[in-house]
């Protein structure tokens, strides 16, 4: 069966050019600002005053809605070059991003008129978001959820804790998931969307991470927050794997991570490749086989996530079948995450001691890149998926 061709954006390879200009030059004042963040795990409040100034927070809209009309392959590029300059800042605007960019397009197919109006108050900036689905003790994977939703006159009560809470410092609205347990035919998760000024909405500030400490993803929690029935705005049984979710976040969130920690490694070549070349080191043998072997780990990752790119525009993704279509998307989020870690692991050869210490910004990036493995999908995870997915063996029902 044929799936449906995701149409794209409206954009040109110059516009890219342009994005990814507005990027390189946002990148270079993020990468001044982003010690001090990082000391204090401070959310850099200011560089989204420079995004929104750039255009980049509406980048993901298309344009007739007042956006950058960007498709997947131009924000991956984007988040690529701001997270050169501040990993955490470029993960943090991808929660805004790529749920937008999921938005975009499927509104691209379906002309919805909620989406549109969503859509329209984030290009006029009014409008920052967040996704907010991780829970103790549950696989983050869009399959189940502690929280609970409660079904009451015009809606739902949902009540639970959310953790790693991404971009909440400055999101209005934000993506979570509840379990309906009261649903006919067995429990269902509720995919919802909530104002963060909902009552019973508070966050905690309990955020102290190793890396990515400038996200603030502190543990949001849902204390009894109505949510109208218009907002819950996808259901699907409990412990199933859906088509709506992998052509919306796995399609989207998998690349966008990936390239946030690509970015991340690039920064730390680049500033070590500066480093060289300025103590004259860069004949040196052994200095050129580790730079080497980190620029080909990292043109791998892009070779993958732009293969990703055009799976997605042209439908083949979703042509797979949905368990196929997610192992890809974990595939390639998963190459990039873990070739991140293992450039700054060979850099690490070249740049010796000053690598350890906190008063150059290699330091940040060597533990900043360690969440990639990390975030959804898992290494664990992803290699089971992969794995079970080439050996035929059905992991989960599909809705
Ligand atoms: C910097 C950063 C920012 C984040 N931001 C957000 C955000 O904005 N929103 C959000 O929702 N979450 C976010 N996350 C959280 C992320 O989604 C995870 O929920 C979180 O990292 C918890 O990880 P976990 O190892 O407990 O994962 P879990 O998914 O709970 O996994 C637990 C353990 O089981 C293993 N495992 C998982 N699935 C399988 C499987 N199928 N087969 C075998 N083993 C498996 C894992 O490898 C892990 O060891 C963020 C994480 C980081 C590091």
């Amino acid at each position: 069966m044929t799936g449906p061709t995701v149409p794209t954006a409206e954009r040109t390879p110059d516009r890219r050019a342009e994005f990814i200009d507005a990027a390189d030059r946002l990148a270079e004042r993020f990468a001044e600002r982003a010690a001090a963040h990082d000391q204090h795990a401070g959310f850099p409040h200011e560089n989204y005053i420079d995004l929104a100034d750039a255009g980049l927070l509406r980048l993901s809209v298309p344009q007739e809605l007042g956006g950058l009309g960007a498709g997947l392959g131009d924000v991956i590029a984007v988040l690529e070059r701001l997270a050169t300059g501040d990993g955490a800042t470029a993960l943090s605007v991808t929660m805004h991003i790529s749920p937008l960019g999921q938005w975009g397009a499927v509104w691209r197919r379906t002309r919805s008129p909620r989406l549109a109006h969503l859509l329209r108050e984030a290009a006029a900036g009014s409008l920052i978001w967040a996704a907010v689905t991780g829970e103790p003790g549950v696989r983050n994977d869009m399959t189940d959820a502690r929280t609970v939703a409660e079904k009451v006159a015009g809606g739902y009560v949902l009540t639970g804790r959310k953790i790693f809470a991404t971009n909440t410092a400055i999101a209005t609205h934000f993506s979570t998931t509840a379990r309906h347990n009261g649903a006919d035919g067995g429990p269902r998760l509720l995919l919802c969307q909530v104002a963060m000024d909902q009552p019973g909405v508070r966050v905690h500030p309990t955020w102290n991470a190793m890396g990515m400490r400038a996200t603030r993803s502190d543990d949001l929690e849902l204390d009894a927050v109505f949510v109208p029935d218009e907002q819950v705005v996808h259901s699907l049984p409990v412990g199933h794997l859906d088509r709506r979710v992998l052509e919306t976040v796995w399609a989207w969130a998998m690349p966008a991570f990936g390239a946030v920690y690509t970015g991340i490694a690039e920064g730390a070549l680049a500033w070590t490749v500066r480093r060289v070349v300025h103590s004259g080191r860069a004949e040196d043998a052994v200095v050129q086989d580790v730079i080497g072997a980190c620029r080909i780990l990292l043109e791998t990752s892009r070779a993958m996530l732009y293969r990703h790119v055009d799976e997605v525009e042209n439908g083949r993704l979703l042509d797979q079948g949905v368990q196929s279509g997610l192992a890809r998307c974990a595939m390639v989020k998963y190459v990039a995450a873990n070739n991140a870690v293992e450039v700054l692991h060979r850099l690490v050869d070249v740049v010796g001691g000053p690598g350890y210490t906190r008063n150059l910004p290699f330091e940040r990036m060597w533990r900043d890149v360690q969440a990639g493995p990390i975030m959804p999908m898992g290494n664990l995870a992803a290699r089971r998926l992969v794995g079970a997915d080439t050996l035929g063996v059905v992991t989960a029902p599909v809705s």
